[in-house]
């Protein structure tokens, strides 16, 4: 594929209804090119009536494989966090700004690499479908990759973590999710605590944001 990708748009089913029609059709994109050398879709999950729901970046090397989102190490981590910020994870759905795996190959071994503003943009009709149907009340926005997709590209998650915002006034093309009172909160990634010298600070400070959301929806 040469050029910008053509997006996701004419793979979205006009009329679906749930989220397993969405997640069958994003099966067989070819918005762009990363669904070439990725094993499979990884479409997000949850509960279909979430309350909140987590926006990542893009699936690695496990989910890719597995073929759901957050099943690897950070999604581990994402999950304990969810679980001590006290948000009920029965309400809860996850998915990512970009829904193949992008990599590197080095020798045999698959390394990330983060999607570029192309893909973001090619992928986003499958975001705005899952969040016109599931219709939530806060997005949480995890690491600084989907914080531009959705919050725009000057956002910046260190300065604005853990604060609700409100959307769409702040979000890039509010028109795409026209969902009365739904707010948002931006945090780090669940992979960047993985990384951090100070893990155990990091994990707190990632907590301590999702406590915020859990006391921002109804219960
Ligand atoms: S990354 Fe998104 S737009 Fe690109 S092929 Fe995959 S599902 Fe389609």
């Amino acid at each position: 594929m040469t050029g910008a990708p053509i997006g996701a748009q004419e793979w979205v089913p006009p009329d679906a209804q749930t989220l397993d029609e969405l997640k069958a059709a994003a099966a067989d994109c070819r918005g762009c090119e990363l669904y070439d050398n990725a094993t499979q879709t990884v479409f997000g999950r949850g509960a279909p009536h979430a309350k909140i729901v987590f926006v990542g970046e893009q699936p690695g090397d496990v989910e890719d494989q597995q073929g759901l989102p957050f099943v690897g190490p950070a999604g581990r981590l994402l999950r304990e966090a969810v679980d001590d910020a006290g948000v009920d994870p029965a309400s809860v759905y996850i998915t990512n700004a970009v829904k193949h795996f992008r990599f590197e190959l080095r020798g045999k071994r698959r390394i990330h690499q983060n999607p570029g503003p192309a893909h973001i943009t090619a992928c986003r009709p499958w975001l705005v479908a899952e969040f016109s149907l599931l219709k939530p009340e806060l997005v949480v926005v995890l690491g600084a990759t989907a914080a531009k997709a959705l919050l725009g590209p000057a956002f910046r998650v260190t300065r604005s973590r853990g604060q609700l915002l409100p959307w769409p006034a702040s979000a890039q093309h509010p028109e795409d999710f026209p969902v009365a009172e739904i707010q948002a909160l931006a945090t780090i990634h669940p992979s960047a605590v993985l990384r951090a010298d100070d893990r155990d600070s990091a994990y707190q400070g990632l907590v301590d944001d999702l406590k915020v959301a859990a006391a921002a929806v109804s219960h």
